[in-house]
Order: C-alpha cells, then sequence, then structure tokens
C-alpha cells in the first residue's frame, strides 16, 4: 500500500525526520516548507495525503488546509494537522477547518503510520469510487465539496466494548455530548454478539479488559462479513504499544491512549463516523445511479442498456460452453385500447403486473426486461427450444388465465400477449441477430391473431 505524501513543515529538521520515517516505509516524500510552496506542490504533485504543522510563519497550517479544502480539484485529499504538544484548542480548530485527523509532536512511530495507513486506504476508496463514478457517465454524482468532514455524526451508533466502570462513564460522558448513541458491554462475547447483530458505526475496543483479549475480539469483528467495514477505535495503556501495533496490523482504524482525554476521544470518535457515513454514501449513491442507469423506473426490470450489455457476453459464455440460450420478445395485444378506454395511469399498472407475473414465472437466473413501451425481453440461459416453448407458453397463460385488477370502474380486465421465442445454439454470438429473430417470431404472433407463442423457424439443427 504505497502513497504520496506531502510533508509540509517549516523547521527542517521536522521535516527531514518524518521524511526519512515515511521514506523508510516505502512511501513516495514530497516536502515544503510554507504554505504557498505546499499549495504549489499540492496542484503539481497530486499527493494522496498531507502532513501539515500548524505553526508557520506567513501563512500557517490552518490558512493552508482551508485553501485546500475550498478547491474541487484538492477538496478530496485527506490532510493530518500536526499540532504542538497536546493543545486542544489548535487540535478543535484544525478539525474545523477541514484536516480529517491530527498528531501532536513528537511524532510518535505508530501513530504516524496508524493515521497515515488508516487515511491511504480512506484515500484508495474513495479513488475508487470516484473512479466508478466518472465510467458509469454519472458525473457530478458526488458532489465535488463534500468531504468526510461534512459528514455529520449525530445519532450514530457506537459500541463500546470496556470493563472499567471508570472509563466506561468517561467514554459515555464525551459521546453522548455529541449525540451519539452508546450500547456498552463488559465481555468480548457479548461485544461480538451485538456486532453481528446490530449496525453500528464504531465499535470502541479497550486492550486493557481484565480477563479476555481484546485484540482477538478485533480480529474476529474482520473476519465476518457484516462487520468487516465497521471502524474500530482501540482504547489501552501506554505501556502497551506492541499490542496497538499488532490491532492496528489487523485492520482496526485507529487507537486512544489511557488516561482517556476526552477531547481527544471525541475528535477521533468523529473523525471514524464521519469518514465511515461518507464511505456509505459514496456507495449508496453509486449503487443508486447504478440502479437508475440500469433499471426500468416503472416495472423494476431490466431495462434495454443491460440487455445491450449483458446479452452478448452471456452468449460469449454459451458459446464456449456448447450451451444453448433462449431469447423471448413479448408485447401486450391490443395495449393502445387499454391506454384509449381506462387512461393512462391503468395502463401503467397493467405494465406492473405483467412484469410482476413475469418474473414470478421465471427462474433466478433468467432475466426480464423492458425493452420499450410496452414490449419485453426474457433471455433464458442453459435453455433449448423445446424448454424455451414450455416457458413461453406458461407466460402466456398466466398473462391471459387471470383478469388484471385495475384501479378503474370496471375493477378488473383481461390482457393478452404475444410472444416470439428464438434460441442461440452454440456458434451464435450476435445479440441484436437473435432478438431480431425473436421479434420476427413476435411479428408472425402478431399476424396469426396474438395471444399466442411462435417459435422461430430460422433454428439450426444443434451440430
Ligand atoms: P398490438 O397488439 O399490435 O401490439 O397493438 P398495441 O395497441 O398494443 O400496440 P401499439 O404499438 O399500437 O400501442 C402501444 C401503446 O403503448 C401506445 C403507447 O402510448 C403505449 N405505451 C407505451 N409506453 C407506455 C407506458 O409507459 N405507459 C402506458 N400507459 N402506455 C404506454
Ligand atoms: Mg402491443
Ligand atoms: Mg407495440
Amino acid at each position: 500500500m504505497s502513497a504520496r505524501i506531502l510533508i509540509v513543515d517549516d523547521v527542517l529538521p521536522n521535516v527531514k525526520l518524518l521524511a526519512a520515517k515515511l521514506t523508510r516505509e516505502y512511501f513516495d516524500v514530497v516536502t515544503a516548507y510554507n504554505g504557498p510552496e505546499a499549495l504549489e506542490k499540492v496542484a503539481r504533485e497530486a499527493p494522496d495525503i498531507i502532513l501539515l504543522d500548524v505553526m508557520m510563519p506567513g501563512m500557517d497550517g490552518f490558512e493552508v488546509c482551508e485553501r485546500i479544502r475550498a478547491d474541487p480539484e484538492t477538496t478530496h485529499i485527506p490532510i493530518v494537522m500536526i499540532t504542538a504538544l497536546s493543545d486542544a484548542a489548535d487540535r478543535v480548530r484544525g478539525l474545523e477547518a477541514g484536516a480529517d485527523d491530527f498528531l501532536t509532536k513528537p511524532v510518535n512511530d505508530i501513530a504516524l503510520f496508524a493515521r497515515v495507513r488508516s487515511l491511504v486506504r480512506l484515500k484508495m476508496t474513495m479513488d475508487e469510487w470516484r473512479l466508478r463514478d466518472s465510467t458509469s457517465g454519472q458525473f457530478g454524482l458526488l458532489p465535488s465539496t463534500r468531504s468526510a468532514a461534512a459528514e455529520s455524526i449525530q445519532g450514530a451508533r457506537i459500541l463500546v466494548v470496556e470493563d472499567s466502570p471508570i472509563d466506561l462513564e468517561k467514554i459515555n460522558e464525551a459521546v453522548k455530548r455529541d449525540q451519539c448513541d452508546v450500547a456498552s458491554c463488559v465481555s468480548c462475547a457479548i461485544g461480538l454478539e451485538r456486532a453481528l447483530s446490530e449496525d453500528f458505526d464504531l465499535i470502541v475496543i479497550s486492550l486493557t479488559l481484565v480477563n479476555e483479549d481484546g485484540l482477538r475480539l478485533g480480529s474476529h469483528l474482520r473476519s465476518h462479513e457484516r462487520t468487516r467495514q465497521v471502524p474500530m477505535l482501540l482504547i489501552a495503556d501506554e505501556g502497551d504499544l506492541g499490542r496497538i501495533a499488532k490491532g492496528l496490523e489487523l485492520g482496526a482504524n485507529d487507537y486512544l491512549l489511557k488516561p482517556i482525554d476526552r477531547n481527544e476521544l471525541v475528535a477521533r470518535v468523529r473523525t471514524q463516523v464521519r469518514r465511515k457515513r461518507y464511505q456509505d454514501r459514496l456507495r449508496a449513491n453509486y449503487e443508486q445511479s447504478l440502479s437508475l442507469a440500469l433499471t426500468d423506473s416503472l416495472t423494476g426490470v431490466f431495462n434495454r442498456r443491460y440487455v445491450g450489455a449483458h446479452l452478448p457476453r452471456l452468449l460469449g459464455r454459451s458459446e464456449a460452453n456448447q450451451k444453448p440460450a433462449a431469447a423471448l420478445m413479448f408485447d401486450i395485444d391490443h395495449f393502445k385500447l387499454v391506454n384509449d378506454s381506462y387512461g393512462h395511469p391503468v395502463g401503467d399498472e397493467v405494465l406492473m403486473e405483467v412484469a410482476e407475473r413475469s418474473k414470478c414465472n421465471l427462474r433466478n437466473i433468467d432475466l426480464v426486461a423492458r425493452w420499450g413501451g410496452e414490449e419485453f425481453v426474457v433471455i433464458m440461459p442453459d435453455t433449448d427450444a423445446d424448454a424455451a416453448l414450455v416457458v413461453a407458453e406458461r407466460l402466456r397463460r398466466c398473462v391471459a388465465d387471470q383478469a388484471f385488477r385495475v384501479n378503474a370502474p370496471v375493477g378488473e380486465i383481461m390482457v393478452t400477449i404475444s410472444i416470439g421465442v428464438a434460441v442461440a445454439i452454440a456458434g451464435e454470438t450476435s445479440a441484436d441477430h437473435l432478438l431480431k429473430r425473436a421479434d420476427d417470431a413476435l411479428y408472425r404472433a402478431k399476424r396469426n391473431g396474438r395471444n399466442q407463442v411462435v417459435v422461430d423457424g430460422g433454428i439450426a439443427p444443434v451440430a
């Protein structure tokens, strides 16, 4: 997991020390010694992460941070502020200026690598979503000025596994101030059970449990699908740096040392929750845009674009496996009459019901798509002509045999469909040709009187 890191500090030895540590871990390091130079390097070098000193003559770290955030080209780059000692006020200001995290000087190695690795992971996920966003042609889906820092943490659900009543009380009190909802337990077994059955935005694990090893819980959480992505924050004693390092290695996102500093706790909790919510949002946006792009909004079945992308791949696979695949094309009979007699909304109801009945009468691996208007396509892998005919006849009957309940004074109406069937045998890889044959068969079914199935005559015998 390599990444380019920009170090910004006005004190040369500080820069050199950090650069040496990061280079040793195979990070690619870029340096800047003041605010303007930092902005220039950010624009030119496209760093993955910025380590930014707060106290600099002229333009200080807060201003540099604000400027990076204000520029749509750079707003998504994670920034770690480096503050002198443990000045709580500076941290708050840094987070307000848009920093993602902070480190205190002198910078300790474990802290440095924990934060850097966690941010590199985040950046990589974000870059991936941004890329998908652009490939799916949904530019502008992710508002460019948004970043993890803009996420609210209100109502976040946090699970705390801690057996020290004093520390638990401290965590509870600090986190509740932020209007988060805390669930606590004193044993790893109960913690795991709750984590696997409820949704949490963050899991805080104490490494000072009297009878148990919190790291084991961490490792269980990372091995279950449900909790793999939930951020974990470790809380440990200063003397336990070795186990913290182990915890970070197995996937914990951050840590905090006891005695717990409330401000630091709140800041770290906020950072983790915001990142999780931001990533959840990116994923949900992506999935939604994908489903909007590939399904029909009225009936919920796939759309023509999806068939166009999917059918050629399916035919390629069928050919490789020497298996047949079938396509049905069907169209509602005299649908115009439905619209004309009962109105367009009733026509829509009929379309939805036809799609629903089709789905119910097909296998999971079959695919139904609305081809346009009142015309649908069904694609069936591993299906020969005989089987396709049986399915088509079943579809025809499941529409024709039972009246459609509609929102019109008549209450229900009879609907029929005509179906054309074509089977692609080994060797046929043109999706257009297959659909054309199904369409020709459909045309004949219409001409022959509708409410019937016609199989394409051009099926060559299987070699
Ligand atoms: P045929 O039996 O030959 O298929 O006759 P038909 O009346 O079904 O075919 P035609 O192509 O003449 O009419 C199709 C109608 O479907 C016309 C169009 O307004 C209507 N239509 C297309 N899309 C929708 C839709 O989304 N909702 C509704 N309610 N009607 C639609
Ligand atoms: Mg029609
Ligand atoms: Mg039509």
